[in-house]
């Protein structure tokens, strides 16, 4: 499997620390407003991501953080809690804030079909897990505290800038205007691990550590988050294309110091949205949701056809006659889906032979494109019956999620082993029942899901096609 490497700057091989596990980190929101459809994005394909390892044979092992105290305006620590500040605009507690938003954020995934990662963690339930960090960081001399609060000294980090690949200089001038100097800091991106001395007096959020009661900083979440549900190495860190500066730098910096060694090799970036102007963001013109989408009769799954139609590393352009065009083409690729045989014979040779070239794509890069191509290619092999493009388009939409199918049954990943014991030992109480018939009605199912049954002697294994 192939990827586009920030860290490299170039696509390279993904390398596992242990054989057949994927282990991921993907940002989750912060939960202080509805979604952007730009940040929708990223999970998206994030979703795609996970779904498509899945499909090669991996077992993903997948966390995301949901961000609900400690994100502040600014990325050099300037402004308030965003959290605190939309608790003051919508007359709510910070708690029902973030529960009301998380709620919406998930409301939004299960439309766009983005399945919710296996662990889902709130910031505010690992205090303990940035507390151990942060006291270590500072025995070891990576962090200090002044004014009251936990920064980490980013000279101590000789790599800080490895990740953006830009030199000290040029940052300082690409991000003036987010950076406010805090005059406790000794250097301009030193980042706040812990905050005592909050601007707010009435920050809602607080808890007693040894440095006084206070707050974490949002990027020491991550890193707590992850080492604690994922151990001390990560297969792939995953997030939106802003998060490399400063909050996945930072996430590095101090993770490496704090594990003594290399953490994470694979950072995987997803590209903006933009309009003709310029990147689509909360701040800056019509505030495009899910809602809003379907408010106007768009489906949201054109929306995630959109997304999938484009390479993920690239920025994507969005307009309204732009999405137009992708429900266009959605919704007449659902009618000619719908018109193929729900029962038949199945083509053995074509299913294995396109379930290959769709696993090709997904090593090339995760081409999203190509693997779409994919399913009208099918539809044109004139070799192929129409049961068998059936469940070959059904097999592909178990990554692409495009509900192409009324009745769609999908199984990978995580049940899948005692999902494929389950059917083997259903289908051996069938042979002995002599119920041949269900025994090879099991077996061909297993295989429509691209699994083959092999009987030997010593019982029923399987082999993933
Ligand atoms: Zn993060």
């Amino acid at each position: 499997m192939r990827l586009f490497n920030t860290l490299t700057n170039k696509v390279e091989e993904l390398i596992l620390h242990e054989a057949g596990v994927v282990k991921m980190y993907t940002c989750g929101p912060t939960v202080y407003h509805f979604a952007h459809i730009g940040n929708l994005r990223t999970y998206i394909a994030e979703d795609v991501l996970e779904k498509s390892l899945k499909y090669l044979g991996y077992r993903v092992e997948r966390v995301m953080n949901i961000t609900d105290v400690g994100h502040l305006v600014g990325d050099g620590d300037n402004g308030e809690d965003k959290i605190s500040m939309a608790a003051k605009r919508e007359h709510k507690s910070s708690k029902e804030i973030a529960e009301y938003y998380t709620n919406c954020f998930f409301d939004d995934c299960d439309k766009l079909n983005i399945k919710r990662p296996k662990v889902v963690s709130k910031a505010t339930d690992n205090i303990d897990e940035y507390i151990k960090i942060i006291t270590k960081l500072l025995d070891d001399g990576y962090a200090y505290i002044s004014g009251g609060n936990v920064y980490f000294d980013t000279s101590k980090f000789p790599k800080y800038y490895e990740l953006s690949g830009r030199k000290i200089e040029d940052l300082l001038v690409a991000v003036r205007d987010d950076i406010e100097l805090d005059k406790f800091k000794k250097n301009p991106f030193d980042f706040g691990l812990w905050f005592t001395n909050s601007k707010f007096d009435n920050q809602e959020l607080q808890w007693d550590s040894p440095w006084g009661r206070g707050y974490p900083g949002w990027h020491i979440e991550c890193s707590g988050i992850a080492i604690k549900y994922l151990g001390e190495y990560l297969d792939i860190h995953c997030g939106a294309e802003d998060a490399v500066f400063p909050h996945h730098t930072n996430e590095i910096a101090q993770s490496e110091s704090y594990l003594g060694h290399d953490w994470c090799n694979m950072w995987v970036h997803f590209g903006f949205l933009n309009d003709k102007n310029g990147k689509m963001s909360k701040s800056k013109g019509e505030f495009l949701t899910v809602s809003l989408l379907e408010e106007k009769g768009f489906d949201p799954l054109a929306y995630r056809y959109l997304c999938l139609n484009s390479y993920y590393h690239n920025q994507l352009t969005f307009s309204y006659d732009i999405l137009d065009g992708a429900q266009k083409a959605y919704e007449k690729l659902k009618n000619k889906v719908k018109l193929l045989d729900e029962v038949g014979y199945l083509q053995e040779d074509s299913f294995e032979k396109y379930r290959e070239l769709f696993k090709k794509e997904i090593e090339d890069d995760l081409n999203t494109p190509n693997m779409l191509t994919l399913i009208y290619d099918v539809l044109k092999d004139d070799t192929v019956n129409s049961y068998t493009k059936y469940k070959i388009i059904e097999s592909f939409d178990c990554v692409l999620s495009l509900s192409l199918f009324e009745n769609e049954k999908c199984v990978v990943g995580d049940d899948l082993e005692d999902y494929i014991q389950n059917k083997i030992e259903e289908r051996l109480r069938a042979k002995k029942e002599k119920n041949f018939k269900l025994a090879d009605m099991i077996r061909d199912e297993l295989l429509t899901k691209g699994i083959k049954l092999i009987d030997g002697r010593d019982g029923t294994t399987y082999k993933l096609l």
